[in-house]
């Protein structure tokens, strides 16, 4: 056993030297917040131990601190364990009275000379206090020998010396991830810690509010990054800092490159509050060079002390800042609006695994039936998803959100692979069909899409005639003339085009006439509810006349009754879809359904 841990084995447990209760707790409470216990040796404070060992030309020294139960060694020369017990040790009377405490010899000290330390053969002691910059001594820095021995006053000064370095260097490390260099501030970590301060230290229960300023969209800081390089941004920041200064007592956390949050005080009502912040807003937001390029909005969220995580509330204000830009003021958090975008972020993330795993997508078929003779002339194939817990989910609800991600493009793939696969599988069961599939807008912006479809066609042994595109007025619009070059070399190569949910988008007349496309699906919002109403009758038949005029083939969606179908024929339109001829159906169904028609 080393000498030290042999010394304190029945060391000094005077109750006069302990602190009292409340200061023990703030300077424990105080060790804590450092995050220093049980942290691994570091080279900084051992360069420092050491140097005191050698300055005092002593065996042992250490960066010894006073937790609750133990002396734990940040750093540590000449001694085997990591901790001892605290109350058998002398760092911890530093703790206790804040002082510095020399023991020249400790056999001509009374009470000391009784402990273990002497017989374990420690004769000397010295510890300096290691004091936070507010005043808690969290241990010592100290230094241990065999032999009774003086201390200078130079060697009392240099180990209090060393003990100011290494208080400068536990908090400098310990700021150096709590606070922002631009604005000063405070940052996020710093705000997650302090809001786990206010879960412990309030009532539990307790309504509280809390805001977050954001300077501008991440669009702007993009624009103005790129345009003005990030010293702009870290102005904008600077100047910010005293007007957010006049939005709320207390303390300000910089969050996010130009976003800041600070709580409501205590007892504070909503209303008044939102209040507040609109009239800071009004009057301080327009500062600095960048009011002009920027929308500065506010969130506000509520949360509840003990029931709220301090990142849920950072992202519930950072919801409420975010859709306050609509109308580029002060919005509350909505508990409701959030459900919809957790179900949306839910939907995507559970689309991309649904995707890989087998057995959760597969798609249904929905016979377009030739008005002149009544055959089934093709099929239109529909994604669906059924979810292992969540049960089917609608294309409606799924499909646009899809869309605006990059899993657009393994959606579209993974659909036109499974239709092919299925017509080839009809037509070895001598069924001749066509397949539509349905693309997105940024499948067009893709600049493999033509060969992959194409390769696609090949693998299945299918010519590009047994399958037909269908594409959106929007999604023709967005990016018309990669769109268009994509859709002229699809066209090319023999695979059908056809215009889908037309009358719906604003897309121009003179552009529909450029395309390749062969077919103009009329929306079923148009469809549908024909009846009587001889102002939508024209509008079809308008829509009918001219599709034809550019040379398209007329297909109308959503037929459902016989009077639609009847004023649908006389119009001249060349095919039908809808739930009056079949829903859409399983593989099999379908199969069985063609089977019924024929046998009519
Ligand atoms: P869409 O391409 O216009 O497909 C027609 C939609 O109308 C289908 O809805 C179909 O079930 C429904 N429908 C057909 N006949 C009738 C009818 O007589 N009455 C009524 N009320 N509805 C009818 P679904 O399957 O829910 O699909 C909705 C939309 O989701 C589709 O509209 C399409 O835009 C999209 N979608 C579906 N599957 C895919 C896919 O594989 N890829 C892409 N990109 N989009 C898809
Ligand atoms: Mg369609
Ligand atoms: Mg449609």
């Amino acid at each position: 056993m080393c000498v030290l841990a042999q010394a304190v084995m029945n060391t000094l447990t005077d109750p006069a030297l302990f602190a009292p209760l409340s200061t023990e707790a703030a300077r424990l409470d105080a060790l804590r917040r450092l995050d220093l216990l049980d942290t691994p040796p570091s080279e900084a404070f051992d360069r420092i131990t050491r140097m005191a060992a050698h300055l005092f030309d002593l065996p042992i020294a250490a960066v010894s601190l006073t937790d609750s139960d133990r002396q734990w060694f940040k750093s540590k020369y000449g001694i085997e364990h990591d901790s001892i017990p605290r109350f058998k040790a002398p760092c911890g009377m530093v703790a206790d009275s804040n002082g510095m405490l020399i023991v020249s010899d400790l056999l001509a000290h009374g009470h000391l000379c009784d402990s273990g330390l002497a017989a374990a053969g420690i004769r000397f002691y010295a510890g300096a206090p290691l004091t936070t910059s507010d005043g808690h001594t969290l241990g010592a820095m100290c230094v241990l020998g065999t032999e009774p021995r003086q201390v200078t006053p130079a060697e009392s000064q240099a180990l209090r010396d060393m003990a100011t370095m290494v208080m400068a260097q536990i908090e400098l490390q310990h700021a150096l991830g709590r606070v922002d260099p631009i604005s000063r501030l405070p940052n996020r970590n710093q705000f997650i810690s302090d809001f786990t301060d206010i879960e412990l230290a309030e009532p539990a229960g307790e309504l509280r509010l809390a805001a977050l300023v954001s300077l501008a969209t991440p669009q702007q800081l993009s624009d103005a990054q790129r345009v003005m390089g990030s010293g702009y941004v870290d102005e904008m920041v600077r100047d910010a800092v005293p007007q957010l200064r006049l939005a709320g007592a207390g303390k300000i956390y910089h969050v996010a490159t130009t976003q800041f949050a600070f709580m409501a005080p205590r007892g504070a009502a909503l209303e008044t509050f939102r209040l507040q912040m609109q009239s800071w807003l009004d009057a301080h937001a327009s500062y600095g060079q960048a009011r002009f390029l920027t929308t500065t909005t506010i969130g506000i969220a509520p949360f509840t002390v003990g029931e709220t995580e301090g990142l849920d509330l950072l992202r519930n204000m950072h919801s409420a800042a975010h859709d306050a830009l609509a109308e580029r003021r002060v919005r509350v958090f909505s508990a409701e609006h959030d459900a919809i975008l957790q179900r949306r972020f839910w939907l995507v993330s559970a689309f991309g695994a649904a995707l890989s795993s087998p057995g959760q997508l597969h798609l249904v078929f929905q016979p377009k039936v030739s008005m002149t003779g009544g055959a089934c002339v093709g099929v239109e194939a529909l994604l669906r998803w059924t979810h292992p817990e969540q049960g089917d989910i609608s294309p409606g609800e799924f499909i646009p959100l899809i869309e605006a991600t990059s899993l657009a493009r393994a959606t579209t793939e993974w659909v036109l692979d499974a239709a092919l696969r299925q017509m080839a599988a009809w037509r070895d069961a001598g069924l001749t069909l066509q397949v539509a599939v349905n693309v997105s807008a940024v499948n067009l912006e893709e600049p493999d899409f033509c060969g992959r479809v194409l390769a696609l066609l090949e693998q299945h042994g299918l010519a590009p005639s047994c399958l037909a595109l269908e594409l959106t007025e929007s999604a023709l619009m967005r990016n018309a003339k990669v769109a268009q070059a994509t859709l002229e070399r699809l066209a090319h190569a023999g695979v059908q085009l056809a215009i889908d949910d037309f009358g719906t988008g604003y897309s121009s007349l003179a552009y529909l006439q450029s395309l390749p496309a062969n077919v103009v699906k009329i929306d079923q919002s148009f469809i549908r509810n024909l009846g009587q109403d001889e102002r939508r009758r024209a509008l079809v038949q308008t829509m009918i006349k001219l599709s034809h005029d550019l040379g398209h083939k007329v297909v109308a969606e959503g037929v459902e009754t016989v009077e639609v179908e009847t004023f649908l024929r006389a119009a001249g339109c060349d095919e039908v879809q809808g739930y009056l001829y079949a829903r859409p159906l399983g593989a099999e169904a379908l199969v069985e359904w063609l089977a019924g028609r024929a046998a009519n």
